[in-house]
């Protein structure tokens, strides 16, 4: 007998050679039916693989995680074997699950693959699913390994079998179909009940570009039709939301291939958006005790040299800009805090001057492969709103609940209210990503986790996802179709203070090392108005909107009424615009509303008479006849509804 411990803690006693379905069995018919896949002892195992010593079971289902990628793995089989007898000869290399679906890379030799093949494949593929066909598992000698692939001629499985260890080799087979693999699949093919192929990409092998292109199929599978429908809705409402589209059709900003890929330009009502975004982090940071500092947008490659990330990101980066004589060095700067830290050094502070809070709108440059690159939330260069607080290490904990308050402010009043909090601490089995000692390391991820307590923060701990010189609080905001970004972050250091050799006289006349946080609730600009266009389709709050009301006149004749509302309401800080063009009421009305402006105030004949407005909400709402000071009320209070003072 075999004793297995159940995630609740549960311990079942069974025979050796159980498998995890029988376990599902025992527990409910139910569950079994629903189980698609299996963890034991922290690896993953196939449903049917009999279990032969003690250790911890998880069983899966659809609605977890790691259900959904047992799903989309093995039907990345499936699709496999539906290419292969579409296209005899292709070359098949991999095809893991991914965070929506799965792919394939396969080298399709002379065949171009095109949307129009998609629904052959699918169905291809589907026909195949219907099979109920079990996914057997196997163990294969590296010499039959490698002879199963020569006699196919696929080079890229042999360059894969090659570097495996003889022994732990296995092959899975379906239907006639097999591939190597190392597991993890649902029970048979007959529960994929539909399948899309979503789109191709080019994809070197093994992420090299010196490597052939292959060709990468994505799909997506559900175990309902119904599944299947709802994402595809799901992904046309994201396509209408991105916020490339968006920020073009509100002209936010765009980007120039004379000027180069990822340096995004800002366009007038874009940058004025960015502008608005800035005061309102200023107001709330001088509350809170921060002072505005300005710093150049290169600096000595010693100054990286101090402080880590040339080590860290040199040889990857952009490299460093020479001056023509004397052979100095720079680099574009990929961070504000080594010369935050400078800034620290001009003077000398007694521990009655601390906290310093010092903060910067700064840019900062970073090498993005041309690849990566994606609209505004992946850039070459970008501006943080970033700050770094230096204090006594009995000062940390409360200032760090300070930050998350600052935090928390900007969040709401942008209407995020559905966010998580993760602590990212070090991952201890790889020690050396990691610089600075194991005492700091210890009392600063301690320090974060403490204020998250305090604060009541919602949140998780992820080993692993720490910064290479300090552990941090990130937010994660879930946007309106359920995508999670990563947002604001807070970040403990002892590690620079160090490297910068920062003191500060204690009341015991000593000198001291100050504790650092690094913070930027929005993360980057570029990012957060990214995030906003998709999280709000371009409806931003109130308070941000480029433009918060239009004036549509009726005809010409009321041109000379429609400037003097502009003016009054200008003077009441609206910012408003006419639409003079020699239109009809109806289609500007039309035409606004696609601009996602708020308001619509219509003016003509009786409106002139009365001094007042006709008022049209965005959306259709129609709020009546209204004096301008009535409509200016109802802005500020809509206004102040969602952006209190700090
Ligand atoms: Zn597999
Ligand atoms: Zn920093």
């Amino acid at each position: 007998m075999i004793k297995i411990t159940l995630p609740d803690g549960a311990v079942k006693k069974v025979p050796e050679g159980t498998t995890p379905i029988d376990i599902a069995k025992s527990i409910s018919e139910g569950l079994a039916r629903n189980v698609i896949s299996a963890q034991f002892n922290n690896t993953v195992v196939e449903t049917v693989t009999p279990l032969t010593e003690d250790g911890t079971l998880t069983l899966y289902t659809w609605n977890d995680t790691e259900g959904k990628k047992a799903f989309w793995h093995s039907t990345s089989h499936v699709v496999a074997q539906a290419l292969e007898e579409l296209y005899p000869g292709i070359k098949l290399t991999i095809g893991p699950a991914i965070e929506n679906g799965f792919y394939y890379d396969v080298d399709f030799g002379e065949h171009a693959l095109s949307e129009k093949d998609f629904q052959k494949i699918e169905q291809k593929a589907l026909e195949i699913a219907r099979g109920k066909h079990d996914y057997n598992m196997r163990s294969v000698s590296k010499a039959d390994a490698l002879q199963y692939y020569k006699d196919q001629g696929n080079e890229y499985k042999i360059e894969l079998i090659e570097n495996l260890e003889d022994g732990t080799i296995t092959f899975c087979d379906h239907s006639t179909f097999t591939d190597l693999c190392r597991g993890g699949h649902i029970p048979n093919t007959g529960i994929i009940k539909a399948i899309k192929i979503l789109s191709v990409a080019g994809a070197y092998w093994r992420g090299n570009e010196n490597n052939k292109q292959l060709t990468r199929v994505y799909g997506i599978s559900f175990p309902k039709q119904k599944d299947l429908t709802e994402y595809l809705e799901l992904l046309e409402e994201a396509k209408k939301r991105d916020h490339r589209k968006l920020g073009k059709e509100l002209e936010l900003f765009t980007f120039s291939q004379k000027v180069g890929q990822g340096l995004p330009l800002w366009l007038p009502k874009g940058a004025a958006l960015r502008e608005r975004l800035e005061q309102f982090l200023k107001k709330a940071q001088k509350k809170a005790g921060y002072e505005m500092v300005v710093t150049p947008h290169i600096g000595q490659k010693e100054l990286y040299v101090t402080s880590g990330h040339y080590a860290k990101y040199g040889e990857d980066s952009f490299q460093p800009i020479r001056t023509p004589k004397e052979d100095e060095e720079f680099l574009l700067k990929p961070m504000n805090c080594p010369h935050h830290c400078e800034i620290y050094n001009s003077s000398p502070f007694s521990y009655k001057d601390l906290p310093k809070r010092y903060a910067e709108f700064g840019t900062v440059y970073r090498y993005e492969q041309s690849g990566e690159l994606h609209g505004l939330t992946r850039v070459r260069g970008f501006t943080q709103d970033d700050a770094h607080i230096f204090c006594t290490t009995e000062q940390l904990n409360d200032e760090f609940k300070n930050v998350i308050d600052l935090t928390l402010y900007v969040l709401n009043s942008l209407g995020f209210n559905n966010f998580t909090a993760q602590v990212s601490v070090r991952d201890l089995n790889n020690p050396e990503k990691y610089i600075g000692n194991t005492d700091d390391w210890e009392k600063a991820e301690q320090a974060i986790i403490n204020a998250a307590e305090e604060k009541g923060l919602n949140y998780v701990v992820e080993s692993g996802e720490a910064a290479f010189y300090g552990p941090k609080l990130d937010f994660m905001v879930k946007d309106a179709l359920g995508r999670n970004w990563q947002l604001g972050t807070i970040q403990v250091d002892y590690n620079l203070p160090k490297r910068f050799d920062l003191t500060y006289k204690g009341s015991d006349n000593e000198l001291h090392r100050p504790v650092m946080i690094h913070r930027a609730p929005f993360g980057s600009m570029e990012r957060f108005v990214a995030l906003l266009l998709e999280h709000t389709g371009g409806n931003f709050p109130l308070w941000l909107i480029p433009i918060q009301a239009i004036i549509l006149p009726v005809s010409e004749k009321h041109e000379k009424y429609a400037e003097k509302v502009l003016n009054s309401l200008e003077n009441h800080e609206i910012r408003a615009l006419i639409d003079k063009r020699n239109e009809t009421v109806g289609k500007k009305i039309r035409e606004t509303e696609l601009k996602k402006i708020p308001f619509m105030l219509i003016v003509g004949e009786q409106e002139e008479a009365s001094g007042t407005l006709s008022v049209r909400r965005h959306g259709g709402e129609d709020l009546g006849s209204l004096s301008i000071d009535a409509f200016s009320d109802l802005v500020t209070t809509e206004i102040n509804s969602t952006l209190k003072s700090f």
